[in-house]
């Protein structure tokens, strides 16, 4: 690519640059307009897009298109379609209506639906989303769908989200009247995902049947040489890494996506990309496009992006950070301490909603972040725990403190002054103060939240976070709106509320125990597992919430409930019958070849030279016979422990018996064959160690 990036920067998206130069005056307006007040779009409208679309799609050499949408698998799902109709004359005519735009019907039987739809009632439907914008890949022109069943219960990630989105801009424009911002019409959440993966060599991934099963290593001793020396982070960029970021980046600008920083991480072989953020739902799209793009750039480098969240024991896992702010339609960031005391206070106001939300709503953001992955992450001493807290950095915690309390805040502002809204001090713009261990940071103007994995949709946080958020400002508007005094019902009202959720601020260490045990003491929840996790989203309150700002029915609820899980039990379920065969297919035969070479070769010395000790041979393979037996009962066991746990039964249930049985039996087995590994001799391994895997780019 010999071009400047801004000149081909958003080339591949069909955004609004495109759509002024391919759509008359007329049809842009009242695209826009369907766009801003979110409606349906009018049937003429979408045939003149539809046109505009195609005409430029084929400008650019594209021959199919393919409604593209988010199932509950986590990725993305297309069907392709030419453009190619028959004409009379035997030709081929170039066709993309407006209804073939609006909407497509993808057989759907074979997508997680959480017993929503029977396989007898397979459709299901795709409709254009128009507010996220429609791209071009791999010669396919893509437009981004929202996916439901033929009843109408919403079957894919995206949609909650879009509904969320709809539901906090109307409550916090409720909150921006009472501030007399009459002028705004439309208030939207912002999201910057810094994504965290792993690259390796693909000629090693191809000996692990674990990776490319699992997407993780499922035995493997620590090697030498792990993350001790701190020597990766933020270090000199291999030329192979630097060369598959350079044309990843590439990839990114045409799709328009905002990449902007590319590092080295903390475990070797371990890197972020960081975007720059952009509305929730392109981030979204953009999220995925990302992570579908690094698997293919990788691919073709020779290379494989691992996005699981914890490919490799004893080094750091990969996570995702979520930054979440909310800002009004002409980009005002209301998260953004403001200039003068009346934005201040509207400022203190949202971040008391968030604080609210964040305590009230803890449970639902656990399950926002559970998987079956990210399991082995959260609450290991690398990850944000599974306790939620927030950091609030200690000037904005004083400042909230002082009006709680009604004292004088270390920052010299007396109580009094802090207590009428009108004079409250100056905030810190920049707060510098980081806390890297923190689950849900404050972060100067933004919120940081940092429990989602690596291979997540960053749909599912968001529409919680949007839904517990509207929540909040919901009911900060509704006593607000009754009031006369505004100013004094806010003071408060912004008191009343912190003086309740304080509990959930935390500036300390969070991976230390002593937070375990006062976390305990201030009554947070420590889920730490999906299992423990999920049941919270079935709950009464859950359902309430969802239902009452119609983000989710109580069916798509119990739907997404028994997707997660049933998720979770297949990933375990596959994970031991990976080990299972891999055990007994390669580690048990190596174990058991390299026992008898040194039996031989011991015997064939002992010929030769009759007073040989031969005490390495002889405890070597005394020891490794030992561990032959445990490793081979070791993997009935968990042979037995599957089987059982196919028995049939009430999710969670299994589930449940999947944490409780199952991984424990497979802890089991692989600490018996890495003690096995480490006396081997190396070739006699029979697939990759972590030495080679972590060092291999
Ligand atoms: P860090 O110090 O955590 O590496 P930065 O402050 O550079 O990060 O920002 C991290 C991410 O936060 C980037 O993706 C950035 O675009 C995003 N971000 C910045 N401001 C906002 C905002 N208002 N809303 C959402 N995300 C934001
Ligand atoms: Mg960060």
């Amino acid at each position: 690519m010999t071009e400047r990036v801004d000149q081909y920067f958003g080339c591949s998206v069909f955004g609004d640059r495109m759509m002024r130069e391919y759509l008359n005056k007329e049809t842009y307006r009242e695209l826009k307009q369907t766009i801003r007040e979110g409606k349906e779009l009018d049937i003429s409208i979408a045939n003149q897009v539809a046109h505009a679309m195609k005409e430029w799609a084929l400008s650019k050499g594209v021959t199919h298109f393919t409604h593209w949408f988010q199932p509950m698998t986590g990725i993305t799902a297309e069907k392709h379609e030419s453009f190619i109709s028959p004409a009379k004359d035997g030709s081929a005519l170039l066709e993309f209506s407006g209804k073939e735009l609006i909407k497509g019907e993808p057989d759907a039987s074979s997508f997680p639906s959480g017993g929503l739809r029977a396989t007898f009632e397979a459709r299901g439907y795709t409709a254009w989303d128009p507010s996220s914008y429609a791209f071009i890949k791999e010669n396919t022109l893509c437009i981004p769908t929202a996916f439901c069943s033929y009843s109408g219960e919403v079957l894919d990630k995206k949609t909650p989200l879009l509904r969320s989105m709809e539901v906090i801009s109307t409550q916090a424009l409720r909150i921006l009247k009472l501030f007399g911002k009459t002028e705004v019409k439309r208030v939207v959440t912002t999201v910057g995902p810094e994504q965290e993966y792993f690259l390796i060599d693909k000629s090693l991934y191809l000996k692990r049947k674990d990776l490319i099963h699992t997407g993780r290593t499922l035995l493997g001793a620590r090697p030498p040489k792990g993350q001790e020396l701190e020597d990766h982070y933020f270090g000199n960029l291999k030329s192979r890494v630097s060369s598959f970021m350079r044309e990843l980046d590439e990839e990114l600008w045409k799709l328009g996506i905002l990449a902007k920083t590319e590092h080295n991480e903390v475990a070797p072989s371990q890197h972020e990309l960081a975007p720059i953020f952009t509305t929730s739902n392109l981030a979204v799209d953009h999220n995925q496009l990302t992570m579908e793009m690094m698997k293919k750039i990788a691919d073709k480098h020779g290379l494989v992006c691992l996005l699981h969240e914890k490919p490799f024991a004893g080094v750091n896992g990969s996570g995702k950070h979520n930054n979440w702010s909310i800002s009004t339609d002409a980009g005002v960031n209301l998260l953004e301490p403001g200039d003068n005391p009346k934005d201040n206070a509207q400022f203190l106001l949202f971040l008391v909603a968030v604080i609210a939300a964040v305590d009230e709503y803890q449970d639902l953001l656990r399950v926002s972040v559970a998987s079956a992955g990210n399991d082995h992450r959260l609450g290991a001493n690398e990850a944000p725990p599974a306790i939620v807290s927030m950091f609030l950095g200690e000037e904005l915690t004083n400042i909230l403190d002082s009006l709680a309390d009604g004292t004088d805040c270390p920052c010299k502002a007396p109580s009094s002054m802090l207590l009428g809204v009108n004079l409250l001090p100056p905030l810190p713009k920049d707060s510098t103060d980081r806390n890297r261990t923190s689950p849900f940071a404050f972060t100067g103007n933004k919120f940081e939240f940092r429990m989602l994995g690596s291979s997540f949709s960053v749909s599912g946080p968001n529409f919680v976070l949007n839904t517990i958020i509207a929540d909040k400002l919901s009911q900060f508007a509704d006593s607000l709106e009754m009031e006369n005094d505004f100013s004094c019902a806010l003071s408060k009202l912004v008191k009343e509320t912190y003086q309740k959720h304080r509990r959930i601020v935390f500036n300390g260490n969070n991976y230390a125990q002593a937070w375990v045990e006062e976390a305990h003491r201030r009554g947070l929840s420590n889920l730490k597992s999906t299992v423990d996790a999920l049941p919270a989203f079935i709950s009464k309150k859950s359902i309430d919430l969802f239902s009452k700002f119609n983000v989710l029915s109580e069916t798509e609820i119990h739907s997404r409930y028994e997707i997660v899980l049933e998720n979770y039990c297949k990933t375990i379920n596959i994970e031991a019958l990976t080990m299972t065969d891999m055990i007994r297919k390669q580690i048990l035969p190596a174990i058991s070849a390299f026992s008898g070479e040194l039996a031989r070769s011991a015997q064939d010395k002992l010929a030769l030279v009759p007073a040989l000790s031969l005490s390495y041979e002889k405890n070597t393979v005394t020891e490794l016979s030992r561990l032959t037996d445990s490793l081979a009962s070791a993997v009935a066991e968990l042979e037995r422990k599957v089987v059982d746990a196919r028995m049939p039964g009430e999710v969670l249930q299994v589930s449940r018996y999947y944490h409780d049985q199952v991984l424990p039996a497979m802890a089991e087995v692989r600490s018996i064959s890495d003690t096995a590994e480490l006396l081997m001799g190396e070739q006699y391994y029979p697939i990759p160690t972590y030495e080679h895997l972590l060092y291999s780019v």
